[in-house]
């Protein structure tokens, strides 16, 4: 049988091989399963929790904005995150938490298939480069294969705690949109 997205997370409520899934939802990714660009972020939040969706809260609403500015709808991107529960009180996702959604994203990445994937966050671009830090990486496309760029943006919530980088994040979407125009990708918008 073909694995989709829709059986992805099938599997995914019934699985319960990690600490995290005892105290939270699963939150697999959401948005178009044919879509050139893929953001990952970090794991859900409260109301990603509660709503099963990725990035519905504050940092959610930000990356709406984000998005509107280059004009890409949710519905032209595919949304995820490394980690796919709400890790107790919001704190960082633990090494070992990382380890066991790896799979998940993983298997979402190969059935996806996006041509060019946006790490939101450290989290996220250590997923790719374990020793790039975002302040070096962020706003860089970086091709990993042939027909795969890694474009890494600082994490959206960032902003809400530092007003400087709301600016570099809109910066960081506008060079992301010279890039896909300049590879014709996710040009239905
Ligand atoms: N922050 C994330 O990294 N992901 C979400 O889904 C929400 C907030």
């Amino acid at each position: 049988m073909e694995l989709t997205i829709p059986i992805l997370q099938e599997k995914i409520k019934e699985w319960k091989g990690c600490v995290l899934c005892k105290t939270a939802n699963a939150v697999l990714g959401e948005g178009n399963f044919h879509a050139d660009v893929m953001f990952i972020g970090e794991a859900p939040g409260q109301k990603e929790d509660e709503l099963g969706r990725p990035f519905v809260g504050a940092a959610g609403k930000f990356l709406d904005e984000l998005l509107q500015s280059i004009e890409l709808k949710r519905e032209d991107v595919y949304i995820s995150n490394v980690v796919k529960y709400r890790p107790p009180n919001n704190r960082d996702p633990l090494p070992e938490e990382k380890e066991q959604c790896m799979p998940w994203l993983m298997m979402e990445i190969a059935i996806i298939q996006p041509k060019v994937i946006v790490p939101l966050g450290r989290h996220a671009l250590q997923h790719f480069f374990q020793k790039l830090s975002m302040t070096e990486a962020h706003g860089k496309p970086q091709k990993i294969t042939d027909t795969v760029t890694i474009f890494p943006i600082y994490h959206p919530a960032a902003a809400l705690h530092n007003g400087n980088l709301r600016q570099a994040l809109f910066d960081d979407f506008r060079a992301l949109r010279v890039f896909l125009d300049g590879k014709n990708l996710a040009t239905d918008s």
